[in-house]
């Protein structure tokens, strides 16, 4: 279930990362495209500007030429008199130099009728002279009496030219028309280096579409839509284009003129190298009747498009990465901070179980303690009864032998007595209080005590079992005090025990002889040596061990395991061994306290 739900998980952010990929490159891309393009369009009319400028410049010159040529009144005499040959060579050479000077393409002048009468060309092969321009707008714009203008490529020259052109008026008569025809071959080259240099192609259409100027060779006398037959045979009859039947370039997507078209079109046309896309840009020049065609190329805009979106890509992954990163970081911290409480949590539950059971234990070992103090006081319940009967049984024969002494007046002999009693009740009061200290529940109270007191009162305990035994007790203490610190009640104890176990090791020995040693070296020692039949070798450690007896009566077995802890707990140590001449040997050690180690 949870590799199914985690599978699922891991196609949800590849689903995710790989969408956030596409959105990004396309974003990129977009935005690309956009900033290019708003760079490229101001610039574009910058451009157009430029070049409509150019060819007003360029064309202005020769406006007025046929205009000043017309006041001439040569040219209207020449008219009146066209047959006079004279009259005619010599207009041809002043036709001629003008145009030297003015670097027209060619001048020429018209009769009513619209036939050349003279020219500029006098002596070229395609010289005008004879032809017939009636049908040329500039002609029956001139002869209306107004300045013509047109383009067109001629019909007999074959090129492209710009016509303008003036009436030749004498007393409100029209005589004939005068025209400038302006090359457009040479502003046409230098329209391509401006466009070559401002990395952009030209073109100049008419209202016919057809694209009459151009940057690029293969564009030139093409129309930017396809041609019906109509518009095809009203092109032909104009003669605009010479003879030439007009075919279309191929624009995808098909190109819309200006009121069709409501943002900057991009269209694909082909070019000298294939095709190419370009943003059109353009304006009319109303004047000369032309549309002006800024192309820029867009090639330009996706050259730097892959490094840009390598480099977005490569940025939206980094990004999308170090999300994921700080994200997983962050589960992963969540995750960890969760153990980690979960894991103090159970360190606390299993403290305070811990401590319970620690407490539970503390509660035990006091018992057991308790318990061992009861069972060695039980063992040794028969002579203790003794130890206190026989005094008991003295005071009251004392106390009888008082009231006979009395009744009898022996005052002296009566106090004598009386004193007795008073030292065996002091006798007996001792006997009960070190029963009463070593009987009871102690939690412990660490203090300096004599060893020598300590093994005293410890015997005033098992004294009357020594007694009843018939033990030889041989004390070998010290004449000053040797100091230990720590519970002297808990030492009492151990010292109990070791010597009622002495005791009862003897209970079939033919000799019965207790040595107890006090001692102080490197460290104090307590040393218990009986003449009983020893510890069994195999048994020497586990006689320490709780439970284990050979003592067939009251033995818990608990005696020696609790002294030991009890030696342990005061920082010492209890060991056993067995003497060279019989018995078993106890030695306690214990720590000097400061105080001693100072002396
Ligand atoms: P208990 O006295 O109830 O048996 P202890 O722990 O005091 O328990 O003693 C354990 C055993 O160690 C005794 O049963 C006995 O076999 C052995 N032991 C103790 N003291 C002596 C000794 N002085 N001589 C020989 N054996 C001893």
């Amino acid at each position: 279930m949870q590799t199914q739900s985690s599978t699922r998980k891991r196609l949800l952010i590849s689903i995710l990362l790989i969408s956030g990929l596409f959105i990004t490159l396309r974003l990129t891309y977009w935005y690309h495209l956009e900033q290019g393009f708003s760079r490229a369009l101001p610039l574009a009319s910058r451009q157009l500007e430029e070049v409509i400028n150019f060819i007003d410049g360029a064309l202005i010159r020769y406006e007025s030429i046929p205009h000043v040529l017309s006041t001439n009144p040569l040219l209207a005499k020449a008219l009146r008199h066209s047959d006079d040959h004279t009259e005619i060579q010599h207009i041809n050479r002043y036709f001629e130099e003008i145009q030297h000077v003015t670097e027209a393409s060619d001048i020429y002048l018209l009769n009513k009728n619209g036939d050349a009468v003279a020219a500029s060309n006098w002596q070229k092969p395609y010289s005008f002279i004879g032809q017939n321009y009636a049908f040329r707008p500039y002609y029956t714009e001139a002869v209306a009496g107004r300045l013509g203008s047109y383009y067109a490529v001629g019909t007999s020259s074959d090129t492209r030219g710009f016509y303008f052109s003036y009436p030749i008026q004498e007393k409100a008569e029209i005589l004939g028309v005068i025209v400038v025809k302006v090359d457009i071959a040479d502003i046409e080259a230098q329209l391509t280096g401006l466009a070559k240099s401002g990395q952009y192609e030209l073109a100049i259409s008419g209202d016919d579409q057809v694209i009459f100027v151009a940057s690029i060779e293969s564009w030139r006398l093409k129309s930017l839509v396809p041609l019906d037959d109509n518009s095809q045979q009203i092109i032909y009859k104009s003669r605009r284009y010479a003879n030439r039947i007009i075919s279309a370039l191929t624009l995808k997507p098909p190109y819309a003129p200006f009121e069709h078209s409501e943002k900057t079109p991009i269209y694909q046309i082909p070019n000298d190298s294939g095709k190419a896309q370009y943003i059109d840009t353009r304006s009319e020049m109303t004047k000369a009747g032309w549309n002006v065609h800024v192309m820029t190329p867009v090639k330009p805009l996706y050259t730097s498009l892959p490094p840009l979106l390598m480099l977005s890509a490569c940025l939206y992954l980094l990004a999308a990465l170090g999300l994921l990163f700080s994200l997983e970081r962050r589960k992963n911290m969540r995750r960890m901070q969760q153990a980690q409480q979960l894991l103090e949590q159970r360190v606390q539950e299993r403290t305070r179980e811990l401590q319970d059971a620690n407490d539970k234990l503390q509660e035990t070992r006091d018992e057991l303690v308790q318990a061992a103090k009861l069972t060695v006081i039980g063992s040794l319940s028969a002579s203790i009864n003794h130890e206190i009967n026989q005094p008991l049984a003295a005071l009251r024969s004392y106390a009888q032998n008082t009231q006979t002494l009395l009744t009898r007046n022996m005052q002296e002999k009566a106090q004598e007595n009386l004193a007795t009693i008073i030292s065996l009740a002091d006798r007996l009061a001792e006997i009960v209080a070190q029963f009463k200290s070593f009987t009871r529940k102690t939690k412990g109270q660490d203090k300096l005590t004599d060893l020598r007191v300590a093994v005293e009162d410890a015997l005033t305990i098992v004294t009357p079992e020594i007694e009843k035994q018939q033990v030889q007790l041989q004390l070998q203490l010290p004449d000053a005090p040797l100091r230990f610190f720590g519970d002297k009640v808990r030492l009492q104890q151990v010292l109990v025990n070791l010597i009622s176990n002495a005791i009862t090791a003897m209970q079939h020995s033919p000799t019965r002889q207790l040595t107890i040693t006090i001692s102080a070296g490197e460290q104090l020692c307590i040393q218990i040596r009986d003449s009983g039949p020893g510890v069994n070798e195999s048994q020497m450690e586990k006689i320490f061990e709780p439970y284990f007896t050979t003592s067939q009566r009251q033995g818990l077995g608990l005696g020696l395991s609790i002294s030991r802890r009890i030696v342990e707990s005061m920082n010492g140590s209890i060991t056993v061994a067995n003497a060279i001449d019989g018995g078993a040997e106890f030695k306690i050690l214990l720590p000097l306290c400061p105080a001693e180690e100072n002396v």
